[in-house]
This record gives C-alpha cells, structure tokens and sequence, in this order.
C-alpha cells in the first residue's frame, strides 16, 4: 500500500501526526511538498519566506534519506499536483494538516472533490497546540476575548507527542523537481535567520537550557532580545507548537508559564480566524473608521525615518531581519493605525512583505488587535512611542543599534530627538517628526466614528 504525507505548514520529522500516520498505514510513502501556485497568486511567495522554506525543505529532505527516504517535491496547482502522484503511485490515502484560513479549507474541499473515492485524512492539531474549534464559549464558534479562552486552553490537555519515523520507504518510480537552493532567492533581508527543523530544534534547546527561565522578566526588554525568536519554525512547522507546550510545561517555572500564555495567544487568533475567515481582510469588530491616507507618511514609517526613535528601529530591524521584537511590532503597528491613523491593512500587508514568520491568523489578527478593529479588550489606546521609549529602552541601546545616525544623542533626548537644538538634529540626518503626537491624537479622534 501507499500513503501520500503532503506537507504544508508541518516542515517536520519530529511529532508529525502528518507523516506519523501516513507511515504507520502504508508499506511506502510519498513525502510530497508542492510550491503551490495558489499561494503564489495569493502574494504570500516573498523573498525572505521563501528563502526560509528553502532552508526548511533541503533539512527535511536530509532527516528523510537519513532515513531511507527522500522528499518529492513539485510544483504548480497543489490539487492537480496530488491527484497525479496518486495516479502515478497507486496511493490509496492522501494525509495533510488542517489549516484555519480560507486558502487551507478551499484546499481541502477541491482535494476532497479530486481524490473521488480515495480517502483524504486531515489531522488536527497539527499547526496549532490545540485546535481550532476545540474549545468553544456557551452559544458561540470561537472565544473573542484572550482570557477566558486561555482558562479553557489551560484546563484542556494538549495531545501526546507522536514518535519520529525510524524508516520512510518511497515508491522508487516517484519523480522529483530539484529543491529551490537558498542561495538562488534574491531580494531577501541581509540579516535573515537560517530555516530549517535542525536549527529549529538547536535553538529550541538553547531555548529551553538558556532563555526560558529568564523570559517573564525579559520578553519586554527590547535591546536584550531576551524571547525564544522561534517564530519562523513555528511558522513552518519546522517545530511543533504541542511539543514546544509539552517541554514549556515540564519546566515548570514562571519563564515557562509566561511562554506558554505568548503558544496560547498564537492558538488564539488561530481559532478566531477558522470561525471568521473574513477577518483576514475584513474588521473584526466595524468601529466605522475613515483612515487617513499620506502616501509620504507611509513612505516615511515604511523606511524607517517618522522621528520616533523606538518606531524606526523597529522597522529597520524588520527591514533587516526580516522579524521584529513583538514590542517593536506593537509600537510600529500602533503608531500606523492611530498616530498616523492609516489603514490596518497596509502596516499588515508591508509586514507580510518582509516578516519571515508573516502569516494569515498572527499578522492580521494582532494588526487588528492593535488598531482596535479586532478584539483588544481596549480598543482606544495609543500606544505613545517617547513612554514607551522611556519604558522599554531606557538607555536607547535599541535604537542606536537600528538608527546609526542617533549614536551621539545622549539617552535624556534619545527619544526626542526633535528637542535637540535645530543645527544638531540637521547633522545626524536623522528627520523631524512626520506628524506631532498631539495632530495624530485628533486625527484617530475624529476619523473613528465618536466611538
Ligand atoms: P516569543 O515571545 O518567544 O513567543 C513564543 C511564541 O509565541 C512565538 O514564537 C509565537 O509563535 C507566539 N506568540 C507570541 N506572541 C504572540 C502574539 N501576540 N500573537 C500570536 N502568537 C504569539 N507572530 C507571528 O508568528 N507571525 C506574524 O505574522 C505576526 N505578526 C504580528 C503583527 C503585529 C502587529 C503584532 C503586534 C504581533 C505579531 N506577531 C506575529 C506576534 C508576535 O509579535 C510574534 O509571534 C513574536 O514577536 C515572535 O517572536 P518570538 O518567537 O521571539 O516570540
């Protein structure tokens, strides 16, 4: 018999219920990867990404040979792209994750519709520590609100770890493209972190032996970069989200607690997104905004040069890195969407450009959180980028790391640059405020209804 484990969002030997399943049935698997024309079309193929998916599928192919295998990679429409591996191999069951966005549910419907009479196995969870639907408030599809979500996500266990397969057996006679190497992806940020389930799991273990215990003091000092930056495995499944629950929990310190509060809010927006598909694109909650739209100011916050110190490091470490600090994104995202007051969904569509950990249900639904059009239980608050400053980074050691040109301000003025006297601030470079605090306020008073 043949089994086929299509990988998507699970790039893992480790606790694959994907794959586990599929060798457990089968005498031989296909470990099949499509680049999917779809997500293509869907403007998520972008540089930084796609170099990380590089790194993860070469790591993948590897852990299969050392394991008698090989990945089998296509691409092109992922469900023509199944259906004629199926035909080519025999193969009686099709095995994949389930996926919360509109994208993964369509895929699954047309597999289904495809495969006719042979089986399409969708296991779940597989992308998240609990699934989606899982738990669910009296009288509603999802829980809006964190808290009491994450006191039914407590109580409720999160699933046993699945073995490694020792053995992958693939149908000799099934064809592969080549893999796209790392090196051919152009265009992606210089400073981006190498992908891959073996980097995964190496700094998961520095992780869990050097940052966890550190982490409920920590995760909000910017400059001391003290969070796990497991993000883009998480991603791609280079790690699995129930296993990094399991080991949190088996720290059993309050580092690990607060580690597991930050899996639970990415299940979360998970569960928000598989009830609410539209939320995507769509407010969450209709607050009836009229955003301000200034091609300049957009320009200004997408380079890194509003004046506001703490917001322009952020984006620059973007920019370079291709991920940001969450603190980072909170303050970028909140000084976009009620400082300059523009539309969420351009300060979300710039991030998926860039963020190596871009997706669907953590971009879109913290956007909205922040804007206050999703389900912040304080929708109002702005977020003020010279407190936050003052809070966050106080010796500005942040931003003199991503803003060269602010190296000789001393820390009193590093998050007001502007009161330095006019001929200083001209000599660093280093722009004026692109807007005062005080017009930003009026503008996101004005613009969101009276609310
Ligand atoms: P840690 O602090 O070590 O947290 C551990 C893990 O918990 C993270 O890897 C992540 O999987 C999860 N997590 C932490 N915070 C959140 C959160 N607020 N929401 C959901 N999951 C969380 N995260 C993404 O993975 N992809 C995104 O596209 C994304 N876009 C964001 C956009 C905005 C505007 C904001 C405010 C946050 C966004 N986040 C996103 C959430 C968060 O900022 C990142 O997950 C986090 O900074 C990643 O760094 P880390 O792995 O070191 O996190």
């Amino acid at each position: 018999t043949v089994s086929v484990a299509l990988f998507t969002a699970d790039l893992r030997l480790h606790d694959n219920p994907v794959l586990h399943a599929a060798v457990r049935e089968a005498d031989r698997v296909v470990p099949l990867f499509v680049y999917d024309d779809g997500v293509r079309a869907a403007g998520f193929d972008v540089p930084n990404r796609r170099a990380f998916l590089a790194d993860c599928l070469a790591d993948l192919d590897a852990g299969l040979r050392a394991r008698g295998g090989r990945l089998v990679v296509r691409s092109g429409d992922v469900v023509e792209r199944v259906r004629a591996v199926v035909a080519e191999t025999g193969a009686d069951r099709v095995h994949l994750a389930g996926g919360p966005s509109r994208y993964a549910v369509r895929r699954e419907a047309a597999l289904r519709e495809a495969l006719g009479g042979r089986a399409l196995v969708v296991h779940d969870p597989v992308v998240t520590a609990l699934a989606p639907g899982a738990v669910t408030p009296a009288g509603a599809d999802h829980y809006a609100v964190f808290t009491p979500y994450f006191r039914r996500w407590s109580e409720t266990g999160v699933r046993e770890v699945v073995p490694t397969p020792r053995r992958v057996r693939v149908p000799e006679a099934v064809g592969s493209e080549p893999l796209l190497p790392r090196a051919k992806v152009t265009g992606t940020s210089p400073g981006l972190a190498e992908g891959g389930e073996t980097a995964g799991r190496k700094r998961l273990r520095a992780w869990l032996k050097e940052g966890i215990a550190g982490y409920e003091s920590g995760h909000d000092d910017l400059a001391g970069d003290a969070t796990s930056r497991l993000s883009p495995f998480l991603h791609f499944g280079a790690l699995s989200a129930a296993e990094l629950v399991q080991l949190a929990r088996r720290e059993g310190s309050p580092g690990a607690d607060a580690f597991v509060r930050q899996l639970a809010w990415r299940d979360f927006h998970h569960q928000v997104l598989a009830a609410r598909p539209d939320a995507a694109s769509a407010d969450y909650r209709d607050r009836g905004d009229r955003w301000h739209r200034d091609e300049r100011e957009l320009a200004a916050w997408r380079a890194g040069r509003t004046g506001y110190p703490l917001v322009d490091a952020a984006m620059r470490q973007l920019a370079h890195e291709g991920w940001m600090h969450n603190r980072g994104r909170m303050l970028a995202a909140s000084f976009l969407t009620k400082t300059l007051y523009a539309d969420w969904r351009l300060g979300a569509r710039h991030f998926l450009d860039l963020l190596v950990d871009g997706d669907i249900a953590n971009n879109q639904l913290n956007w909205q959180w922040v804007a206050g059009t999703g389900n912040d239980t304080r929708p109002n608050r702005v977020l003020n980028p010279v407190s936050q400053g003052k809070r966050l980074d106080p010796r500005g050691t942040y931003v003199r790391r991503w803003i060269p040109e602010l190296a000789g301000v001393p820390d009193r003025l590093i998050h007001e640059p502007w009161r330095l006297p006019a001929p200083e601030l001209a000599a660093t470079g280093y722009p004026e405020p692109v807007v005062e605090l005080g017009e930003g306020r009026e503008r996101f008073e004005r613009g969101r209804g009276g609310e």
